[in-house]
């Protein structure tokens, strides 16, 4: 492992990753894994965050069978660790009204330190089956056509309106990867990011959640093979602008890739002028703002 972390762009240092999956959920290897790479990196906080029960079956959500050995083993792993890193119990929750969300009975009775709320479910088709925007670029064009009657508009402005009602109803403390709905935009020309009609959806979202008091998340998962953030950078200067809390995120599903991007994102988030990084502090105020510059946090 060493030799992996020397030999890659890795970022040594005391950073902190609040969203990252392990084999509860589609991440490869057992969270202990997660937790030895994470100290032998430095990094001061690792939260893990499985994909949490949704009440179906997907090929990415935990079953709901296997939470309690989750937050057992999570337990037993932050005592085991206490003296070195912080390690924290979270779940990376899908908001379907009316079925799940952050504020969801078996979330609840899961005990989180914080809640990732993230939105990869948009409505469905006719025989009940959720339409995933997270899979493949043909999946998202058939649900595109087969839902929403091929109105990308529409479908774009009903992945955000999902995300402002979670906000406002069921705030989770992390927003997750605020603008995924992009994401088939590198493999084909969907719509233009820098329409107003997309830019005010978006602006409107993080606003709403600096409202609320959740931290948006950047999300650096994409950096290494798509030279993509979500959001996407070109919203970093105005996010420095308007104040809207950030932290740093890689939603790492291996090991091997708990700070993958944080070097090269560190560096453009800096420069956009945003000063501070939102962290876990617990408390009674779950996340509080710290200053940092691309080498270091000032904990
Ligand atoms: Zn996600
Ligand atoms: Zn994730």
């Amino acid at each position: 492992m060493q030799d992996s972390l020397q030999n890659s762009n890795y970022p040594l240092g005391d950073w902190a990753n609040y969203h990252g999956h392990c084999f509860y959920c589609d991440g490869k290897e057992e969270p202990e894994v997660y937790v030895k790479n994470a100290i032998q990196s430095g990094m001061k906080v690792l939260g893990i965050s499985s994909h949490a029960p949704v009440g179906f079956d997907t090929d990415w959500n935990m079953k709901e069978e296997k939470l309690p050995e989750y937050l057992d083993e999570l337990s037993g792993l932050k005592q085991k660790y206490r003296n070195d890193i912080k390690l924290l119990t979270s779940m990376e929750v899908d908001y379907i009204p009316g079925e799940t969300g952050p504020a969801h009975q078996r979330v609840v009775n899961s005990n989180l330190d914080y809640i990732v709320g993230s939105v990869h479910f948009v409505d469905a088709y006719k025989d009940g089956n959720h339409f995933s925007i997270d899979d493949s670029t043909e999946d998202f064009e058939k649900g595109l056509n087969q839902i929403f009657g091929g109105d990308i508009q529409k479908l774009v402005k009903r992945y955000f309106e999902l995300q402002n009602e979670m906000l406002v109803k069921e705030p989770p403390h992390i927003l997750g990867h605020m603008d995924k709905i992009r994401m088939h935009n590198r493999n084909r020309f969907f719509f233009n990011e820098k329409d107003d009609w997309y830019l005010d959806e978006v602006r409107g979202t993080m606003k709403l959640a600096a409202e609320k008091g959740v931290v948006v998340e950047i999300n650096t998962k994409y950096f290494e093979r798509a030279n993509f953030s979500f959001p996407s950078r070109d919203h970093f200067k105005w996010m420095a602008e308007e104040k809207i809390p950030v932290t740093l995120n890689s939603d790492a599903h291996h090991p091997d890739k708990l700070l993958s991007g944080f070097k090269e994102i560190l560096q453009m988030v800096e420069e956009s002028g945003i000063s501070e990084l939102w962290h876990y502090h617990g408390n009674g105020q779950t996340f509080a703002p710290k200053k940092f510059n691309r080498n270091t946090i000032k904990w």
